[in-house]
């Protein structure tokens, strides 16, 4: 069967497909290349994303453009990060006429993020699988100017950005992202969506930014490492982890949390998100910070 035949029933899938025969491309496993070969999928985004003229939409993983060209068509300005330096005759191909796209060749993951000009207001993506989570978790406090994300993503780590305290998900990005946002649309997609098929399945997310605490934006960098220390040993005591991933004297770290009101028995993966802003102002003057 042809990737245009059977799968997803006739829907519109000739952008990237078309693509990927001229420029004779082979998609890349290692770098998540699963390409959205359903039109459809795009209106979905658009309308989740809400982009406007007044807005800088940053993408990660522009792939063929198919994305890239829809945003920019919506919004003032998109920048676009790919990985894969092979696709830029396809993806030039694809944006064509489209002025208002900055297209950066880098891993987004070593990008400056807080640099970018101007500065991105909404995340619109199909995001590659290894970078979702990492993505996330830094541009949550890099760029506090962004109001809203629908990226579609791995639907495990999706059920691990949403989860709640208690369960099996639940872990320290689920905690760092819900103190900063808000998931207000959640929707799995089939993989019929992708070509090739990934072999595991997705989701279509939209996070609207709600920082929980004042806390959260004035130190970050406290906050995700007192809340990385307290997931290190999941199923330790606070008191545990928190003393010998931070190493600081146990003692200390008894009567800061005992001080703060803390069962001297809970652990990490039963605290709600705000537990872990009063953990950090707990253990503040235990820490040392650069
Ligand atoms: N936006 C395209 C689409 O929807 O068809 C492609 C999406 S594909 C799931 C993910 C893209 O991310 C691939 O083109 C891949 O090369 C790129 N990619 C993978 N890792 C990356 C990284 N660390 N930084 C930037 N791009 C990356």
């Amino acid at each position: 069967m042809s990737p245009e035949e059977g799968e997803s029933g006739g829907l519109p899938r000739q952008v990237s497909l078309a693509r990927l025969r001229e420029f004779g491309i082979n998609p890349k496993r290692s770098l998540g290349q699963n390409f959205l070969v359903d039109d459809n999928i795009l209106g979905l985004i658009l309308d989740r994303l809400g982009p406007s003229p007044a807005d800088v939409v940053l993408e990660v993983g522009a792939g063929l453009g198919v994305l890239t060209r829809a945003l920019a068509r919506a919004a003032g300005h998109v920048h676009a990060f790919e990985i894969d330096r092979s696709l830029e005759p396809a993806l030039s191909s694809t944006l064509g006429e489209e002025s208002n796209v900055s297209v950066h060749f880098a891993d987004v993951l070593d990008a400056d993020l807080g640099a970018l000009e101007p500065a991105p207001t909404l995340c619109g993506s199909n995001l590659p699988y290894s970078p979702a989570a990492p993505f996330l978790a830094e541009s949550a406090w890099r760029l506090p100017g962004i109001r809203r994300y629908t990226v579609m993503l791995q639907r495990e780590v999706a059920d691990r950005l949403m989860a709640r305290p208690g369960t099996k998900s639940y872990s320290g990005i689920s905690a760092w992202i819900q103190l900063h946002f808000d998931v207000v649309d959640h929707r799995p997609l089939s993989r019929a969506i992708f070509y090739p098929r990934p072999n595991v399945d997705s989701s279509l997310l939209t996070l609207e930014r709600a920082v929980k605490d004042e806390f959260v934006t004035q130190r970050p960098a406290q906050l995700r490492r007192v809340i990385d220390a307290a997931f290190q040993q999941r199923r330790k005591s606070l008191v545990n982890s928190v003393s010998s991933s931070l190493g600081i004297d146990k003692p200390a770290v008894i009567e800061a949390l005992a001080a703060a009101g803390f069962d001297p028995k809970a652990r990490a993966e039963e605290l709600p998100p705000m537990e872990f802003v009063k953990l950090s102002g707990a253990v503040t003057g235990l820490m040392e910070m650069p």
